[in-house]
């Protein structure tokens, strides 16, 4: 594995200075379970590679009236541990909890996962569903995207080399807000996601909807919010037949957006079934405590 060089930052102030200094090509590097395994082909020989781990203030998750703010380089098992993320993001705290192994959650980030882009990444479904935003200082500015923005394709955001995640801006959700987080592996430990399904719904008082968004994960070239499937519902007290025509609707998006795959066979059914067993458990009320 070669590099042409290594930097370590520990704070914005040095990564400005880092990213001025350097000249040529550079390749940003924080918990290093995805970027170690890539480099192993020694794709970024001629890159300097910028350490940004131990940049403090993207360590950090708080709290304002709108949005948690969960600094990039916050490891998914403080996600997942976070009473903060737990109260008001919970579906991103089990997304989270999915990923890999205590070891691999220990160490790698979620301003990782964004980077990355991997369509299996687990917490990218969670976090389209509620709309989370991105703040990216570029040229020496922070700017405001929305997630969906950032990631074109399968490992292809269109962030330049400089680019830095410094956090996100995940919309606090509601105590009333259900959610369902569904991950389908090839096996139970250590899995990465073949598929994985990301709801929120809330109801009133009389059983009618309110927010509903529903999108499917590991599946498409990029995580995927469906204006159409969240109309379904909005505004209606669901009968069985919406919850079917919601599941079918979602599932038949499988061959339309990634085309027809040796996968799809498996993914179009079981994403239906799966789908009308999860909007069922969240219109019933069956929420995980
Ligand atoms: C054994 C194993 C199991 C895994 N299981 C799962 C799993 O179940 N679910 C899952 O989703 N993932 C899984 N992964 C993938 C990986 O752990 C995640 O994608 C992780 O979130 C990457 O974070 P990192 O900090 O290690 O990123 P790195 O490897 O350091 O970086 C990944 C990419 O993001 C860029 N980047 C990192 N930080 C920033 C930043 N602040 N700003 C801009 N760009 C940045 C890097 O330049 C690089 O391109 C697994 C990996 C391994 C090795």
């Amino acid at each position: 594995m070669k590099f042409r060089n290594y930097l370590k930052v520990k704070s914005l102030e040095e990564f400005e200075q880092a990213i001025a200094a350097v000249e040529g090509s550079i390749v940003l590097l924080a918990g290093g379970s995805d970027l170690v395994v890539q480099a192993r082909d020694n794709r970024f020989e001629n890159h300097t590679v910028i350490d940004v781990l131990n940049i403090e203030s993207l360590r950090q998750i708080e709290e304002t009236d709108e949005y948690l703010e969960i600094g990039a380089c916050v490891t998914h098992e403080e996600i997942a541990q976070s009473p903060l993320v737990k109260r008001f993001a919970p579906i991103l705290a089990e997304a989270s909890l999915s990923v890999g192994s205590l070891q691999i959650r220990n160490h790698s980030t979620i301003g990782g996962n964004i980077g990355n882009a991997s369509p299996a990444a687990d917490t990218l479904a969670p976090l389209a569903v509620m709309g989370a935003e991105v703040i990216v200082l570029s040229n020496g500015t922070e700017r405001q995207v929305k997630l969906l923005d950032i990631i074109e394709g399968p490992y292809r955001t269109n962030l330049g080399d400089r680019d830095l995640i410094v956090k996100l801006l995940v919309p606090k959700q509601a105590e009333t807000v259900r959610y369902n987080y569904t991950k389908l592996g090839r096996r139970k430990a250590l899995s990465i996601s073949r598929m994985t399904i990301a709801a929120l719904l809330e109801l009133d008082s009389e059983g009618v909807v309110t927010k509903f968004e529903m999108t499917v994960g590991s599946t498409f070239p990029k995580p995927m919010l469906f204006p159409d499937i969240s109309a379904m519902l909005v505004g209606k007290q669901p009968t069985k037949d919406d919850i079917s025509e919601v599941a079918r609707s979602l599932s038949d998006k499988i061959p339309k957006i990634a085309g027809v795959r040796a996968s799809t066979r498996y993914k179009q059914p079981v994403c239906r079934r799966l789908s009308e067993r999860i909007l069922k458990e969240l219109i019933e009320g069956e929420q995980d405590a």
